[in-house]
This record gives structure tokens, C-alpha cells and sequence, in this order.
């Protein structure tokens, strides 16, 4: 069974937009995942961390995974791009947030779905909805009504 699950692309350090791409063929090539979509690149300010402003994107996967072993399958991503957790919120490489899988939802200690925060952030709602205009999340309702709530966070959709 397949179902279809949305990523968070996050970077802040180095040269984040390289850090992005790269990370977009890093998932292109994971098992048991057919990279489907693929957002704009968007610069934003930096949400409850530190350091320089990010840049993020979306995806949209096609998965055979269940959703803690994408979230596994996201963290050994995370591994190889050198991402450290020297304090909580520290600027890091590479951030991959599994925003949703699928209509499920979930409440662990290791994984919440949806992702806790993905109605209350710009930078997520904005290439989400790139994709999914329409998209409804289980549990929070059709997705576009969020953005008004997060108009005052700075987020710009770079040029292709
Ligand atoms: P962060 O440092 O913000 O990337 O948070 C990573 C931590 O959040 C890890 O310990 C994950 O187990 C946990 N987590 C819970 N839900 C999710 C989710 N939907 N996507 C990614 N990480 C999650």
C-alpha cells in the first residue's frame, strides 16, 4: 500500500540553498519512495531558532513506508548531511519535518501527525500549498485558511 506524505525541507547554514538541493536529490533516492512534486525554494526568517535566515521547500512522496519508518529513513538523511543538536533550535545543515502521511494521525513521543506545528508556519504553509492548494489535513481541515493567521511571519518564494 502506498500513501502520499509531504516533507519539510529546512537549512540554515553554509550555503542553504545548495544544502536544499541537495537534499531534494537525497530524497529523490530514498527506498521505497517515489519523489512526486517538488516546491519553489523559499527564504525565511528564522522561527524559534537562531542564526541566518533559511531557506525551505516542500515535497510530496509517494511512500511504501509507514510513517515512523519515513521518519527514520528522514533522521539517517539528516545524519548525512551533518546535523548537530549542540543546543535546542541551533542553526542546523539540514531539517526534514514529516509534515504528513497519508490521513494518518498520530501522537507519540518520537512522531505527532500531523507535524504539530504545520498550520502555524509560513514557511511550510506556503510550499504546501504550492502543491496542494486544496489539501485538507486530518484533524486540522482544508490547509489555505491557516495562511491568514501567519501573514505577519516573513517568507519570500525565490525565483526559479
Ligand atoms: P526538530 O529538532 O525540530 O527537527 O525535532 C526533531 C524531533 O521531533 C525528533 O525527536 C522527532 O522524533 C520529533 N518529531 C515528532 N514529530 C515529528 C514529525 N512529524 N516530523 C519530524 N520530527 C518529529
Amino acid at each position: 500500500m502506498t500513501a502520499t506524505a509531504y516533507v519539510g525541507i529546512g537549512a540554515n547554514l553554509g550555503d542553504a540553498p545548495a544544502t536544499v538541493r541537495a537534499a531534494l536529490a537525497a530524497l529523490a533516492a530514498l527506498p521505497g519512495c517515489r519523489l512526486q512534486q517538488v516546491s519553489s525554494l523559499y527564504r525565511s526568517a528564522p522561527v524559534d531558532a537562531s542564526g541566518p535566515d533559511f531557506i525551505n521547500a516542500v515535497v510530496m512522496l509517494e511512500t511504501t513506508c509507514s510513517p515512523p519508518e519515513l521518519l527514520t529513513t528522514l533522521q539517517g538523511v539528516e545524519q548525512i548531511f551533518g546535523r548537530q543538536r549542540p543546543y535546542p533550535n541551533a542553526p542546523r545543515t539540514l531539517d526534514l519535518d514529516l509534515l504528513l502521511h497519508g490521513q494518518t494521525l498520530l501522537q507519540t513521543p518520537a512522531l505527532t501527525l500531523p507535524h504539530p506545528r504545520l498550520h502555524l508556519r509560513a514557511f511550510v504553509l506556503q510550499p504546501l500549498l504550492e502543491l496542494a492548494p486544496g489539501l485538507v489535513a486530518p484533524g486540522l481541515g482544508p490547509l489555505q485558511p491557516h495562511l491568514a493567521g501567519t501573514a505577519d511571519q516573513r517568507v519570500q518564494r525565490l525565483a526559479d
